[in-house]
């Protein structure tokens, strides 16, 4: 298990890096689109490879329910399953099956939960999680943990991340055990041609128990770090305060992953603080709902000001929808509920997440951030 990462320009906290998985190389700070059931929704991986996305996003809970993750291993896993041959990053599962909230059972084996798509009984435990990303296919495999709810008192967090970090240990022992599984250990002339395992550190919103978090996933020895439990309705300030807490303690060699964050702006400012990884649904949800993240903030493209509109959606983007349709057309799409809406409005959000985060890494790269952060913090 090995997952290289160079770091090739520092800026004050941020770093500009490359990890290189056996799908090919990762520049960060990178934004991972989410693709939930092996699909971006609403684009196509040739657009997403237009869009310069170099690793993706796929969900444990959806795939393992539907198509199954035996079927995807039978056909060659996930990349050759949706036709991607760039890098792939899967969740545990536990974030899913703990936002069905009153379904679930939680134990010391696992988790029972029954299934939203028919109501069947399901259990996951740390070793069901890893067989499944490994048969999946995924590069990068994310420990089973817990995700803590919100509010949760001291004791319940700390109980919370004693679970995520005996089950972080029982994770890494069949994952070290069964690594060699995955359906393409074949790549020819790749280096790594195995997938690396990525511990997660909880704690809940208290800095010391985040900061005791890091520590001990660093003990059980990871290639790749992530904060995650964050984005769970807390308020801004305690998200930063929590990964500024375990980003003390995590080293600063490997990659480190905040989950399911944030708006253009706080990826930004994360990135700022030496996070080398985000993913979140915000983009694409958003696009599907007519929100437009832009240059000029946002903008909720159904508005009747946008009605005769002749102006791309953001002038300063250069994507291809911006390149050729108007505001009057997007809004127009959008309000006659065509599906192709959702399809442009989502390739603009991605383009505009993947240009921001194209933006820090130049930024990194000529050592200033300043501009960028005060640019991108008056369209909060
Ligand atoms: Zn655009």
């Amino acid at each position: 298990m090995a997952l290289p990462f160079t770091i090739e320009a520092q800026t004050g906290t941020a770093r500009l890096g490359r990890i290189q998985t056996a799908h090919g190389p990762v520049e960060t700070p990178a934004f991972m689109p989410v693709g939930t059931v092996g699909s971006v929704k609403a684009v196509p991986q040739d657009v997403l490879e237009e869009l310069d996305a170099h690793i993706i996003l796929g969900n444990t809970y959806h795939l393992y329910l539907r198509p199954g993750h035996e079927l995807v291993r039978s056909l060659g896993g996930l990349h050759k399953f949706m036709s991607w041959d760039r890098a792939l990053l899967t969740d545990s599962g536990g974030f899913q099956v703990f936002s069905l909230g009153d379904l679930t059972k939680v134990s010391e084996e696992g988790v029972t939960f029954r299934s939203h798509l028919d109501g069947t009984s399901h259990l996951f435990t740390p070793e069901r999680s890893m067989e499944i990303q490994i048969a999946l296919g995924s590069d990068i495999v994310m420990a089973f943990d817990e995700c803590t709810e919100h509010p949760a008192e001291r004791e319940r967090s700390r109980t919370s991340m004693e679970m995520t970090l005996r089950w972080a240990r029982r994770s890494k022992e069949y994952f070290d055990a069964h690594e060699h599984e995955v359906p393409w250990t074949q790549i020819a002339g790749s280096t790594p041609a195995t997938p690396a395992l990525s511990g997660i550190v909880q704690g809940g919103m208290y800095a010391d128990l985040r900061r005791e978090s890091a520590e001990r996933t660093v003990e059980l020895d990871f290639p790749c770090y992530a904060i995650g439990g964050l984005s769970v309705g807390e308020p801004r300030e305690k998200t930063v305060e929590m990964i500024a807490a375990a980003l003390e303690v995590l080293p600063k060699d490997k990659p480190r992953y905040v989950m399911g964050v944030g708006y253009p702006h706080e990826i930004v400012q994360y990135a700022a603080m030496g996070v080398d990884m985000m993913d979140c649904v915000l983009p694409t949800r958003a696009g599907r709902h007519g929100l437009l993240f832009t240059s000029e903030g946002r903008m909720n493209i159904k508005n009747a000001r946008f009605a005769q509109d002749q102006g791309p959606a953001d002038p300063k983007c250069s994507c291809k929808v911006c390149a050729r349709y108007s505001r009057a057309y997007l809004r127009h799409l959008f309000v006659a509920a065509e599906p192709l809406a959702g399809l442009l409005n989502t390739i603009h959000n991605l383009a505009f997440y993947l240009d921001t985060m194209r933006a820090v890494r130049h930024a990194i790269r000529l050592g200033d951030l300043s501009g960028l952060l005060s640019a991108s913090v008056s369209l909060a």
